[in-house]
């Protein structure tokens, strides 16, 4: 679109070769052969940004956007085990956050319109992480991953991977502290150093935030407007790093599910053997009860919450 506006025109530069001064005696031919060479570069330049302005119209215009939905559609058709009959018609992920930011500083559920419901894993990535991923790929499933920075360190493969699979990751502060007991300052840094890391892993920057054991304050309130992050909370809290037994860990799932339900679960943290082994069963549990499973920011593109909740003042959780 802009490809010609923003290139300079190359004609400008011509004038200030052909002021150079020269000896009069060959002026003319000088002035001659220099206008000549100066028209046939100026066609072989003409002929140049037009023969770059088609592939970069190409590249930039028609793919970026289809690429775009067609992750969405990739995404949407390994959801639903179909074709995506409306991709386009909801705003991108990306955007209804934002969208949804404007007049909200948190989210517990989505709206209750549709059949979404947002797996989330906390904590991560570690040691079983893998073993997550290798069960949302199997059975073709994006979730949400709020990720604490450090182990970004250790475990930043399975990072990659999360982004890799069409994964969305949020913020799970540096260190994992309880967010109310620190001064802004180190609230601040608690969240910026993980964006950072993510950004620096390739990663978009993170949009999303989970405050480790559900601990905020108004300052972590402030902190999150400054940084653009959408406090993500959750409606059905598993307790699986409790590790209560499989059976127990997708019973609680399952009988938590609603329409714009948000499923707090656990990549790390400790073993997350029980987990791994529920996740089959809540998938599998949560299908056959006609939900879709999406991402946060997919979940708040189909069905955002009403306005004007109130902020509940503390939860618990890990
Ligand atoms: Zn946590």
């Amino acid at each position: 679109m802009s490809a010609s506006s923003g290139r300079p025109p190359d004609p400008h530069r011509r004038p200030a070769a052909s002021r150079a001064p020269l000896p009069a005696r060959t002026y003319t031919v000088r002035r001659a052969a220099l206008l000549a060479g100066a028209l046939a570069l100026a066609v072989a330049l003409a002929a140049l940004v037009a023969a770059l302005a088609r592939p970069s119209k190409a590249a930039h215009r028609p793919s970026a956007q289809p690429r775009a939905s067609a992750r969405r559609a990739h995404a949407h058709a390994h959801a639903h085990g179909r074709p995506p009959a409306s991709a386009d018609a909801t705003p991108s992920p990306a955007q209804a956050v934002a969208s949804v930011l404007a007049y909200t500083p948190f989210v517990k559920e989505g709206g209750d319109r549709g059949r979404d419901v947002a797996l989330t894993f906390d904590d991560g990535p570690g040691p079983y992480t893998p073993g997550v991923l290798d069960v949302l790929e199997r059975m073709h499933v994006h979730a949400t991953f709020f990720v604490i920075g450090e182990m970004l360190r250790y475990f930043s493969a399975s990072a990659l991977r999360e982004l890799r699979d069409g994964d969305v990751i949020g913020d799970h502060t540096e260190t994992h502290p309880e967010m109310a007991l620190l001064p802004a300052h180190e609230q601040h840094e608690e969240l910026f150093e993980q964006m950072a890391r993510i950004e620096l892993l390739g990663g978009p920057r993170p949009q999303l935030f989970r405050p480790p054991y559900g601990s905020y304050d108004a300052t972590t309130m402030r902190e999150l407007r400054r940084l653009h992050l959408l406090m993500i909370l959750w409606s059905v809290d598993t307790g699986d790093y409790l590790q209560p037994g499989v059976s127990t860990i997708a019973r609680r799932a399952l009988a938590g599910a609603h329409p714009g339900a948000i499923i707090l679960m656990h990549d790390a943290g400790g073993t997350r053997t029980q987990t791994i082994a529920a996740l089959p069963r809540i998938i599998r549990g949560l299908r056959a009860r006609g939900y879709d499973l999406v991402t946060v920011p997919q979940l708040l593109a189909d069905d955002p919450p009403p306005p004007g909740l109130p902020l509940p003042s503390s939860l618990s959780g890990d």
